[in-house]
């Protein structure tokens, strides 16, 4: 005999079944999109910053900090704010790159700094040169590194000495505002602006005018993360326009004359993507206020819950150039924008090694230090052997070059002379002239391998092995000391990412993973690309110039022709 159930438990079958299966839509998780979100942080970072705008740390900087010593920074200052301030906390020495990711991060950190002097356009005047150069020897051991964003690093600062550095860089019209950190950093700038007698355009008014109104302002201290811009009016592209945030090239309009043509959403890393061209016309007169809507649409609508996502890069991607487009101008700057034309791919972008002639009849002499690396001594050397040549002007390059500028015709051969004695070369091998490095292990607390000494060593031996290398077509070749491609991995014939491999015997050693093919915009290769990793090719630390001597060699047997790296 069936029981028959009570009727409290016959639950209708129908609507218990919708129950079980059939959930309200999962709300997905918000972006942090200011504008869509809310402005309620979601990490640990956005707290930091809405707490206490990071450029107010300067402040207890100086009237604490420098007082009471390392010590006494809390956690949120030291990690996080002092960056708006150009200071990182530099690797304690002697920790290997085996212990970088298994050690808690105040185990990896020294008690001194990495200090970055804030370089807009690359341009420095021999004074201002100088002036760095003495506080490298005051204060940072003599250190000193060019950087391929057209900055100085010095290391083993203080933060006792921090006020006097900010005192003395400031008597001279320099800063570190806003070198690194959630902002908008330093200006990537022609290093021939204004002097090359082949410009279309002088962008130094353009720079000036966004250091000037908005670097160190409190509206956009605040960023998802980091903005690089970069601006350039010579023919010759050289400014790495494609892997910044935003990038004002020039362009001959067929109407309206020499502007810019304007890129957005480039970024390498982990994620690379390559900037993308919004096809509009910037007439220099807006190129600020087009630069200010630009990163005002990445402060209120990039997205800030994850850090790994939060480039203008990601946002591009989702939106398109397009969409990008229309809410800048309807949004931001209330006015359409004209159309514009590409610029035209240039025969290589510019390094400016060598010797060339400035439009008012004096030349500019480009040199290049082994991969960036100088010190407070050869930079007080380059102001004085400069001045000694008629010159108070050098400037910085995105390849970790330098440009003295206004040298006269008969001086030229002289000043070559002096600057080689320095090691800075006007007429480099290719390996020398190409081959960029990152910080590395020396001082990167996310380092896994050294860097800047594995590089030059593989250039000693490889213009030791190769001869000639001058005759060979040139390869680029860029040594990374961990997956961030702060030495932009993917944009070299040859690049290099930092990571232990192992060795012939089995041991695991420093080395790299290569990526080849990669390179910027030129006739060789008519648009940029990024690199690719080849599977299971690694090298050694040891193994670099063997391994490029192999490459460069049969590739120059193989060659069809003009036949460049990158086809
Ligand atoms: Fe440091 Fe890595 Fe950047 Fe090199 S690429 S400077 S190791 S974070």
């Amino acid at each position: 005999m069936v029981t028959p159930r009570p009727a409290t438990t016959a639950a209708p079958a129908e609507p218990h079944r919708a129950t079980a299966t059939v959930r309200p839509p999962r709300a997905t998780k918000p972006n942090g999109q200011w504008k869509v979100d809310g402005t309620a942080p979601l990490n640990h970072n956005e707290e930091f910053k809405q707490e206490s705008d990071p450029l107010e740390v300067r402040a207890r900087i100086e009237q604490t900090y420098a007082r009471e010593g390392f010590d006494s920074i809390p956690g949120d200052d030291l990690h996080g704010r002092f960056r708006w301030w150009g200071l990182y906390t530099q690797r304690k020495p002697g920790i290997d790159g085996g212990r970088t990711a298994t050690l808690e991060p105040h185990e990896l950190e020294d008690r001194y700094f990495m200090l970055r002097v804030r370089i807009d356009g690359g341009a420095l005047t021999t004074e201002q040169l100088r002036t760095i150069a003495g506080i490298s020897r005051d204060f940072g051991r003599g250190s000193a590194d060019l950087t391929d964003r057209q900055n100085i690093q010095l290391h083993w600062i203080q933060v006792e000495d921090v006020p006097e550095i900010w005192r003395r860089l400031e008597s001279v019209g320099l800063s570190t505002t806003e070198a690194c950190g959630d902002v908008p950093r330093v200006i990537l700038g022609s290093p021939v602006a204004g002097v090359a007698k082949d410009e279309l355009i002088d962008p130094t008014p353009i720079i000036n005018e966004i250091q000037e109104r908005w670097i160190g302002d409190p509206e956009l201290s605040n960023l998802p993360r980091k903005f690089k811009s970069a601006i350039t009016g010579h023919p010759s592209q050289d400014v790495v326009h494609e892997i910044n945030d935003i990038s004002f090239v020039a362009v001959q309009h067929p109407e309206l004359g020499i502007g810019y043509d304007l890129w957005v959403g480039g970024g390498l890393s982990t994620a690379p993507r390559l900037a993308e061209r919004l096809g509009v016309f910037v007439t220099p007169e807006d190129a600020p206020e087009v630069w200010y809507g630009v990163v005002r649409i990445f402060r209120d609508y990039g997205y800030r819950r994850l850090r790994n996502k939060a480039r203008l890069k990601f946002l591009l991607a989702d939106w398109g150039p397009a969409k990008f487009r229309q809410i800048l101008e309807d949004e931001y700057l209330g006015r359409a924008l004209p159309d514009g034309p590409a610029a035209p791919v240039p025969d290589q972008q510019g390094d400016h090694v060598g010797v060339h002639e400035q439009k008012d009849g004096r030349f500019y002499v480009g040199v290049a230090p082994t991969v960036g690396r100088v010190s407070g001594d050869i930079l007080a050397s380059v102001a004085d052997v400069a001045e000694a040549h008629g010159s108070l002007r050098v400037r910085l390059t995105p390849h970790q070059k330098l440009v003295v500028l206004d040298v006269a015709a008969e001086k030229v051969e002289s000043l070559v002379t002096e600057l080689d004695a320095l090691g800075l070369q006007a007429n480099p091998s290719q390996f020398r002239r190409r081959t960029i490095a990152c910080t590395g292990i020396e001082y990167c607390k996310l380092a896994i391998v050294e860097t800047k000494a594995t590089a030059a060593t593989a250039i000693t031996q490889l213009e030791e092995r190769l001869g000639d290398v001058s005759a060979l077509k040139p390869i680029s070749l860029h040594v990374n000391g961990c997956p961030n491609s702060c030495a932009r991995i993917q944009t070299a014939d040859i690049g290099l990412k930092g990571q232990l491999v192992t060795d012939d015997d089995g041991s695991q050693v420093p080395g790299f993973q290569v990526h080849l093919g990669g390179g910027l915009a030129s006739q060789d290769r008519e648009e940029a690309g990024l690199g690719r990793t080849v599977r299971g090719l690694k090298v050694t630390a040891d193994g670099i110039a063997d391994y490029v001597e192999r490459v460069v060699t049969r590739f120059e047997k193989d060659r069809d022709g003009d036949e460049t790296f990158a086809q």
